[in-house]
């Protein structure tokens, strides 16, 4: 069957965004460029985790998506048309379709409002539902995250716990049945088995729902469980990206290393393996570092790194590292070392 062009364009993307923020210090008024030049595409039902460290420029991306922050560069387009032209009822449409879910949204609930009439706030505000229709749909709409509706319909958000408080938040981010939703740091606050039924709950959303995930998080070690593709961010660029599988088994960057190195991993056989982590402050991005922003704290940093800015080197399995030696480090003739500059290793006894 030929390719249907529909089906590989992407839902929504971000071409080419920066925003800068104007911050005021010692020196005076500067300049923080917190995203910079960043493109991101994401299709239909596909989850795509940005991952980096805290400063990153991972929220002010996923605000820019929400329209919660105008980009000063670059656009951000839902089905191909660029968010800040669009007319009343596309963005209209756009709203609807464009949802969000940040870490602990669930304490924002209204504790003198009943979960369901939580959830049925936006059913009755933005879909114009009858009442009893609107507690009907919020009933599906807790039972489709795992709360059963006759138990928490009329349960204040002060009886809930963390985890449920957060499936509260997905239930009403899902009551417009959008096509995207941004989970910044959605699951974690969360205690790990908590964290898993939260997953899990997003996994079988896409599935039966076909939505989207942006999954913002600085924590790796929850990407496998959702992610089809990872973009990593550093200082406000994205330092590599591809399938979940390419990122997380064989990245090119040794940011990506790194950071994989410092997650936590749930596979008992690594235990005993030494570990690196990242050490060192993640530069500021009123200054950022010249050539490669990574230099100063790569292990495998070499003099070209400090005057070139590296080019995105595309592999055939579509990876796409944005690193001088990225064919050497991806083939491990360059090995991170353990113990290294800017890397610092500690001997995990389990
Ligand atoms: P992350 O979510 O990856 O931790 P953020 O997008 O929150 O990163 O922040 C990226 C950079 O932008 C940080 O240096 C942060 O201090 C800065 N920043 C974010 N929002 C603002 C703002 N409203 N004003 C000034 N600086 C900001
Ligand atoms: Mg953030």
């Amino acid at each position: 069957m030929a390719p249907d062009p529909a089906a590989a364009a992407p839902l929504i993307s971000a071409v080419q965004v920066s925003r800068t923020f104007t911050v005021r210090g010692a020196s005076g008024r500067r300049k923080l460029q917190a995203v910079d030049g960043v493109s991101l595409a994401v299709g239909r039902a596909e989850t795509v985790a940005v991952v980096g460290e805290s400063g990153s420029g991972k929220s002010t991306l996923g605000r820019m998506f929400l329209d919660l922050l105008a980009p000063t560069a670059g656009r951000i387009e839902f089905e191909g048309v660029d968010i800040s032209r669009m007319t009343r009822a596309q963005w209209r449409r756009y709203r609807r379709e464009v949802q969000v879910v940040f870490q602990d949204t669930g304490s924002s609930l209204n504790p003198r409002r009943s979960i369901g009439s939580s959830v049925s706030l936006p059913l009755l505000h933005n879909l114009g539902m009858r009442p009893a229709a609107a507690r009907r749909r919020a009933g599906e709409l807790l039972d489709m995250v795992g709360l059963r509706s006759e138990t928490f319909l009329d349960r204040s958000p002060l009886q809930l716990s963390g985890g449920q408080r957060q499936r509260v938040a997905i239930a009403r981010a899902m009551a417009s049945n959008p096509s995207f939703v941004v989970a910044d740091e959605a699951v974690s606050a969360l205690d790990v088995s908590v964290r898993s039924q939260v997953l899990r709950v997003m996994r079988d959303l896409q599935r039966d729902q076909g939505v989207s995930f942006l999954f913002i998080t600085h924590d790796l070690g929850v990407v496998r469980a959702v992610a089809d593709r990872v973009v990593v961010m550093y200082l406000g660029q994205v330092v590599e990206s591809g399938s979940a599988d390419a990122v997380l088994d064989s990245p090119a960057h040794p940011y990506t290393k790194a950071l994989l190195a410092a997650a936590p991993r749930p596979d008992p056989t690594v235990r005993a393996q030494q570990r690196s982590r990242l050490t060192g402050e993640i530069p500021s991005p009123i200054a950022p570092p010249p050539g490669c922003r990574f230099h100063t704290r790569c292990p495998l940093a070499q003099p070209i790194c400090r005057e070139q800015v590296p080019p995105v080197v595309r592999f055939d399995d579509g990876l796409a590292s944005a690193c001088h030696f990225a064919g050497d480090v991806r083939s491990g003739v360059l090995a991170m070392p353990a113990a290294a500059t800017g890397i610092g290793t500690t001997g995990e006894a389990g």
